[in-house]
């Protein structure tokens, strides 16, 4: 049994049982308690006042039951509720029983023995149906009808008094949130619980299994998923009903699950990724991935921004809103470990939890970027992606260059052909037309949006060498590139060796690993298709051709905002940054997200994150901005709260 929780808003309930004429004073004591079900509005309310004050006894209780009409079903009674045993204890105690209740409308019956007394049959004061009087014998017949319940026993029925009502959610919970105290709450979680938790979290090299096929053997994954579970099993003591598991399919990455209780109907899934991507070079003198350094508003390290915070945000903003009694709706938490591997052990999962996941109204998405620190981004699309290897094989080994060019048509060249075929090397444009989506007029305006905020900072942010710059000058075309246009990444290379040890070789292969992103529309394991035949076909002198296709990801454009959420998305970022939100399509891929927008084409998405400039998720001197941290942190209370106001 559950007794008095912290999270149960006493002054709320005092509150709305003062508002109908009840005094609290040293002759009464309440006693109160969730429902079973574990509903946030729903209390059993036990009520116990000193011998020689029935009228006190009465006037309270006529007075509260006149406060709601009583046709509502929410002031059902299902079940009995054992008191606390200690109570019972207590001498001078009268222990009358109330009921309110009844599916066909309401009653209120009360009955009182003596504590004593237990065993006897209850002795009844009186009911209130409308303003009659009933009988002894149909209080009877009420506590007849409850004591099927296994809790109900004479004993306690002697000592117990309770009302089980729900409290309707404007009594209940503030409607308004005070910004300031959100700004404070959030900030002294960041402060003191979060960056110190996430900079335990840098130090584990927990790469995502790509990266570490030994990751089980190795045990990072582990440490990181004990490090996030230990602080959120903390976080959750404090509200009633939450629950978290780590879930551990065989053989796959595990999920840390958290389930917290909400008013209402709807589920909304946040959702982050606590994987990490490798090393790579380039880390300045004294960084370097898994050694946080916290300077200037930032924690360095590899998997703070991309993606540790993700769940210390979530928990952190639902904790903020039941520190001011903001109602939500149930929030699921999901936090994968495969994620910088292509999400491939998610989708069972999702498979497996899928009747305790639900059917999420809203999703919100911590695993994004955003084009600035100023302001709330909001993620419309992703792109998809066709990676794969290319070679191409023209000798059986290597001969001398002296000897064989001019004769042997070089590897090398003939992938440049190949690539040619794809790409128009002057421009960087991918040639075929069928790697192309029709690009939706909305979001070509959203791009032209996106451009003029962000000016020249849309490249400016990229470390350019000295002297080099972007692919055009036009702003709106580059946002439309990076988020709706194929284009193509040569990102590794075989078969060529580092300069320090070439000879005067005729090489006999060329292998290119590629990585070609798609517009969001697209389907990802098509696309890869065609660059096997685009690359195959005809091979060049009848050398050898291979496109070993290996991953490939469709891309997510999200479904239009509802207009509570645009409402919503528009106030949250003006309270958070100060600003109106920006949207912009991502070039990158989250694969969660198509999965999601697949399964439930009906739900809302909120896709955000704290990958801005400079920030370099997947390269070195990654980067958390620990203030936009803490803003996208109140944002997304703002929304999770506006959700349920709006139903
Ligand atoms: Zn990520």
């Amino acid at each position: 049994m559950r007794h008095n929780s912290a999270a149960v808003p006493l002054e709320a309930l005092r509150h709305f049982l003062t508002k109908g004429g009840a005094e609290f004073d040293e002759n009464v004591a309440v006693y109160w308690d969730r429902a079973p079900d574990a509903s946030p509005a729903k209390f059993v309310l036990k009520v116990f006042w000193k011998l020689g004050h029935p009228s006190f006894r009465l006037r309270t209780l006529r007075g509260k039951f006149r406060l709601a009409p009583f046709d509502q079903k929410v002031y059902a009674i299902r079940h009995v509720q054992v008191l606390h045993p200690a109570l019972f204890e207590r001498p001078g105690f009268l222990l009358p029983r109330i009921w309110a209740a009844f599916p066909c409308g309401f009653a209120a019956a009360i009955a009182a023995s003596s504590p004593r007394e237990t065993g006897q049959a209850p002795v009844a004061i009186g009911e209130k149906r409308g303003d009659a009087r009933v009988s002894r014998r149909k209080v009877a017949d009420m506590i007849a009808v409850t004591s099927d319940c296994p809790l109900f026993r004479p004993r306690t029925v002697a000592t117990a008094a309770e009302i089980r009502f729900s409290l309707p959610s404007s009594a209940l919970w503030s409607t308004k949130m005070d910004s300031g105290r959100l700004k404070s709450f959030v900030e002294a979680m960041w402060d003191e619980a979060i960056v110190p938790s996430l900079v335990e979290y840098i130090r584990i090299p927990n790469k995502s299994p790509a990266f570490d096929p030994e990751w089980e053997a190795h045990g990072h994954m582990r440490d990181a998923v004990a490090l996030l579970e230990r602080w959120a099993r903390e976080k959750l003591a404090g509200l009633e009903g939450a629950s978290l598991e780590v879930v551990r399919l065989d053989g796959r990455t595990p999920v840390i699950f958290i389930d917290i209780p909400g008013e209402g109907r709807d589920t909304i899934l946040l959702y982050g990724h606590l994987d990490k991507q490798p090393e790579m070079m380039g880390w300045t003198d004294g960084a370097g991935p898994w050694i946080p350094v916290l300077k200037d508003d930032k924690l360095y390290g590899r998997g703070g921004a991309d993606d540790g915070y993700a769940m210390f945000a979530a928990l952190s903003a639902i904790l903020a809103l039941h520190a001011q009694n903001i109602a939500h709706a149930r929030c699921v938490v999901l936090i994968e470990a495969c994620e910088e591997s292509g999400s491939y052990d998610l989708p069972f999962y999702v498979d497996h939890l899928a009747s305790r996941i639900g059917d999420p109204s809203l999703v919100i998405c911590l695993d994004s970027g955003c084009g600035d620190y100023e302001r709330l981004w909001l993620t419309t699309s992703l792109r998809g992606m066709a990676s794969g290897t290319l070679t191409i094989r023209m000798l059986e080994e290597g001969v001398h260059s002296g000897d064989a060019s001019g004769v042997v048509p070089s590897s090398f060249r003939i992938l440049n052909q190949l690539l040619a075929r794809l790409e128009d090397q002057a421009t960087g444009s991918i040639v075929p037309s069928e790697f192309y989506a029709q690009i939706p007029p909305a979001r070509s305006e959203q791009a032209k949006e996106a451009a003029r905020v962000l000016g020249k900072s849309l490249y400016t942010k990229f470390p350019f060498a000295h002297g080099a710059g972007p692919v055009c000058d036009d702003l709106s075309e580059l946002v439309l590139n990076r988020t709706w246009r194929p284009q193509l990444a040569v990102i590794g290379i075989d078969g060529l060796p580092a300069p320090g040890n070439a000879g005067n070789v005729m090489l006999p292969f060329t292998t290119a690993k590629l990585s070609l992103r798609l517009p969001p529309t697209l389907e990802g394991a098509k696309a890869a298709e065609r660059l096997k035949t685009l690359f195959e076909d005809s091979p060049p002198y009848g050398s050898t051709v291979e496109f070993s296709g290996n991953d490939s990801a469709t891309g997510w454009n999200a479904p239009a905002l509802a207009p509570w959420l645009e409402k919503s998305v528009n106030r949250a970022s003006r309270d958070a940054f100060g600003r109106d939100p920006a949207y912009m399509g991502e070039g990158g891929t989250i694969p969660f997200m198509a999965m999601l927008g697949e399964k439930f084409p009906q739900t809302q998405f909120v896709v955000t994150g704290v990958l801005g400039p400079h920030s370099n998720a997947h390269g070195p001197n990654e980067f958390l901005h620990i203030p936009t941290g803490k803003r996208v942190t109140m944002a997304i209370a703002g929304i999770i709260a506006d959700q349920f106001a709006s139903r």
